[in-house]
């Protein structure tokens, strides 16, 4: 276990239409949420047992009040990367006071370049703002930025090449993710998924040869180079998995730790925590369920083929909202 993407809130100023195509939602009780010392508490016990990289997460982490206080916090601590994934809506605000807390990177949501079509995505006439937030995450020196674009049949495959020649200009890689079959995408099918073959294919014809480039160990995205010499990646979750050398861990902004993206029940730390746990008991739990786990979740929705559809309906996730992507940081 070498990464842990902490999801420090379940709330969101967007509501993009495959995470969170309802406008409301059974959200964690305020006093379920951890404090900040709670979560520095628990990443230490993930340090211990390995975790080097830790990704702050939500719903949107920067609507967590005082986030960079929580930054600070964990930039103390021995890890070798710090980064946050944002739909970079507040980023303009708050970016100063992240770098000057100690993040390292930022990853930016950003599935389209259209105004017109963000709203429709995101329910949000917020684009402008967005990209305010990616100026902004420069200006303060965030280098090497990523952009994730889930791309959605007929709604933003359109766009490849002027994501490409945003990025481009903004010393930024762009990374298209296959729309996936998890929490709150309730209206997912197959047919709306652009492959990463597929988006290959795309990008052959019109670029010409694409080089696939080496060294991408346990990480979800496979990198490129167009002839032009651009890179960029490709995150095929829903069609080719990585189950097999996934090291990723998920903890919810109340404390609950899953070990797979799609599994349906997690570990409640918080009520360890909580209950008077000792490091060295917090360290037995999590290794334990760690040593234990047998989550391929992705390559079972794969083996379903033709019977693949939502994983869970929106009534489930009313009921529990432990099953949100929104609540699991994605
Ligand atoms: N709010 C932040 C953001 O949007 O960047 C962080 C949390 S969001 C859950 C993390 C990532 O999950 C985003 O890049 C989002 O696009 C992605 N995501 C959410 N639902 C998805 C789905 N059904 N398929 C693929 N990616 C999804
Ligand atoms: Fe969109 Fe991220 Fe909010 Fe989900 S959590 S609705 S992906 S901005």
């Amino acid at each position: 276990m070498a990464n842990l993407r902490l999801s420090v809130t379940d709330r969101c100023n967007l509501r993009c239409a495959y995470c969170m195509p309802e406008e409301e939602y059974s959200w964690l009780p305020s006093d379920e949420i951890l404090s900040f010392e709670e979560i520095s508490a628990l990443v230490d016990r993930f340090i211990a047992l390995g975790v080097t990289k830790v990704r702050l997460t939500g719903g949107e982490p920067l609507v967590r009040r005082d986030l960079p206080v929580l930054v600070k916090l964990l930039a103390a601590k021995p890890l070798a990367e710090l980064a946050m994934t944002t739909n970079g809506v507040l980023l303009a605000t708050h970016a100063r006071a992240l770098k000057d807390a100690g993040l390292q990177r930022v990853t930016i949501s950003l599935d389209t370049l259209r105004r017109d079509r963000f709203l429709r995505l995101t329910r949000r006439d917020q684009l402008p703002q967005v990209l305010e937030g990616i100026a902004a995450a420069r200006q303060v020196g965030f280098e090497a930025l990523k952009l994730d674009t889930v791309l959605t049949r007929g709604l933003n495959d359109d766009e490849l090449e002027p994501l490409l020649d945003f990025a481009g200009s903004h010393d930024a890689e762009v990374r298209f993710i296959e729309y996936m079959d998890v929490g709150g995408a309730t209206r997912w099918s197959m047919d709306q998924v652009i492959s990463g073959k597929e988006l290959l294919q795309r990008l052959t014809a019109r670029f010409g040869v694409i080089t696939p480039l080496p060294g991408r160990g346990s990480a979800p995205a496979e990198r490129f180079r167009l002839p032009d010499g651009r890179t960029f990646g490709v995150i095929a979750s829903t069609t080719q998995p990585f189950c097999s050398t996934c090291d990723r861990a998920r903890l919810t902004a109340d404390g609950r730790w899953f070990t797979c993206l799609y599994a349906t029940g997690g570990t409640d730390l918080k009520a360890a925590l909580r209950a008077g746990a000792d490091a060295a008991g917090l360290e037995q739990l999590i290794r334990s369920v760690w040593e234990g786990r047998v989550d391929r979740g992705a390559e079972r929705r794969l083996e379903l083929r033709e019977g693949r559809g939502p994983l869970v309906s929106a009534a489930e996730l009313r009921r529990e909202p432990h099953l949100e992507m929104h609540t699991r940081g994605g």
